[in-house]
């Protein structure tokens, strides 16, 4: 009978990504709710570092699909490795991340073993053995509670960011190599260059403070207030998607999954909402505080200070303060 939980350790250009050790956190945190163990699985060629590194982690074991003709990502490769790994572990629930890669070969997984893959899952929820998975609809503005109603193995991909990278815990895992047939497969793709987020001419992982506006703005007219805030403070202008998708700052201000990752010592979300895209991208800030006059938005839940008021009076007061 299935049990168990497999988590897919992703490699992208030659390193195992950061989204690989969220999985593993929420994989973890899955077999732990539904009192089972996870392992984890990783597909390419000359995985013998990679395998000992995810193998530090708190796993069962971690299983490793290796092949000439998986050295480069394709669908129809790992689609077919990945397929193998499930029947060899035979696992209740299968998660990756919602990464680029998850997205074009997951679903081909699913489909070949006629199987759901619930996608962009944001948190799960365990209660009596029954997992129910919440994910964003109406561009984040409601959470969705969904369960999965078909034999196992069940898929889910987590958001990026759903789970943090040092949730993972330690162990030490044995690492064991699954025979593959993939030689046998038809492998139709040829890999070009890796595709690269856009890498603006600023660099705002580096900037101690950080000023971020959001559509609390209203108007690229009042951006005015929020540099003047920057400057009193001696921080970058940053902002949520929406803004730069507006053209009312350059794309290379966007904090968030399209956009940068910051780490500054504070950062100060002004009319931001705290979409989880946003989120990811600053969540490890020093010092967040909040400027919102919604007081239950999500951004409360991770500021360290939260004024609920309307911007275009606490921003003011708060700038003359600063001049104070
Ligand atoms: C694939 C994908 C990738 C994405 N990538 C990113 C990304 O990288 N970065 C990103 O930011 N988003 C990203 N998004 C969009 C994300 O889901 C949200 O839509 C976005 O972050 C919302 O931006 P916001 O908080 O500025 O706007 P909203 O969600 O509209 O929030 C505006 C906030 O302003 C507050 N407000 C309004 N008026 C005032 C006022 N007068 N005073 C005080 N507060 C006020 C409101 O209460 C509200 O909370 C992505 C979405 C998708 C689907």
């Amino acid at each position: 009978m299935a049990n168990g939980v497999l988590i897919y350790a992703e490699i992208r250009g030659g390193e195992l990504t950061n989204a690989t050790w969220e999985s593993i956190a929420a994989g973890q945190a899955l077999a732990a709710a539904l009192g089972t163990t996870a392992k984890a699985v990783m597909i390419g060629n000359g995985l013998a570092d990679h395998a000992a590194k995810v193998a530090t982690k708190d796993l069962a074991e971690v299983l490793t699909i290796e092949h000439e003709k998986l050295a480069m990502y394709t669908p129809d490769g790992f689609a077919a490795a990945m397929v193998e790994a499930i029947r060899d572990a035979d696992p209740e629930w299968v998660v990756f991340s919602h990464s680029y890669q998850v997205r074009d070969f997951a679903p081909r997984v699913a489909a070949r073993l006629d199987r759901a893959l619930i996608g962009d899952v944001i948190k799960l929820k365990v209660e009596n053995g029954q997992v129910t998975l919440v994910r964003q609809i109406f561009q984040g503005k409601i959470n969705a509670d969904v369960t999965c109603r078909t034999d196992a193995p069940r898929m889910i991909s987590f958001q990026s960011g759903a789970y943090r990278t040092d949730a993972a815990k330690d162990g030490s895992a044995s690492v064991r190599s699954i025979a593959t047939e993939v030689g046998s497969v038809d492998i139709r793709w040829t890999a070009e260059e890796r595709f690269k987020e856009v890498k603006g001419a600023i660099d705002l992982s580096a900037a101690p403070r950080i000023v971020s506006v959001g559509r609390g703005i209203k108007s690229d007219e009042n951006l005015g207030l929020v540099r003047d805030l920057a400057e009193a403070l001696d921080a970058e202008v940053a902002a949520s998607r929406p803004i730069c998708d507006n053209g009312w700052l350059p794309m290379d201000r966007q904090i968030g999954s399209s956009g940068q990752t910051v780490t500054p010592q504070l950062y100060v979300a002004v009319g931001i909402s705290g979409a989880i895209q946003h989120v990811v991208g600053m969540k490890n800030s020093g010092t967040i505080v909040a400027i919102n006059k919604d007081k239950e938005a999500p951004i409360f839940d991770l500021a360290d200070f939260g004024v609920v008021g309307d911007l275009f009076e606490v921003v003011p007061a708060i700038i003359k303060k600063l001049k104070e």
